[in-house]
């Protein structure tokens, strides 16, 4: 797909970490991380609840639909927003070679960095392991 270039983001960078599946020695990976410092941390949980609290507010409009969504929104703000703040690295992606077929893919992970996640291989559809590096402190 070609486009316009993107944007170059100083915080994201490549974190050594690994494929892992059953039986099989862990393959090498890559994963794309995109720090966070504590006031954007803060700038994305205040976004959040505002996002969530305001579609509360638009959800009281709905007909019979307000009373879930009104009830969820409110209390999805606060709990996003937590988890937003506490948020300190994302994951933009991931790229290696399936531990088990030897494939080299792109995964399209996303979401908080966390020690494993569950990916699939799009080559022979085994389920294997994203480990992220034990370290997590930003260099
Ligand atoms: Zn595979």
């Amino acid at each position: 797909m070609q486009g316009a270039p993107q944007q170059t983001d100083t915080r994201v960078r490549d974190l050594a970490g690994a494929l892992a599946y059953h039986g099989h020695p862990d393959a090498p990976a890559t994963l794309r991380v995109r720090d966070w410092s504590p006031p954007e941390r803060s700038s994305r949980a205040v976004r959040a609840l505002a996002t969530c609290w305001g579609l509360a507010v638009l959800a009281v409009f709905l007909p019979v639909l307000h009373f879930v969504l009104v009830p969820s929104l409110l209390v999805a703000g606060p709990v996003v927003a937590l988890s937003r703040l506490r948020e300190h690295r994302t994951v933009r992606g991931a790229s290696g070679t399936c531990p088990a077929c030897g494939a080299a893919q792109a995964f399209a992970v996303s979401g908080a960095l966390r020690d494993v996640t569950p990916v699939r291989c799009d080559a022979c559809g085994r389920a294997i392991s994203l480990r992220a590096p034990v370290t997590t402190a930003p260099d």
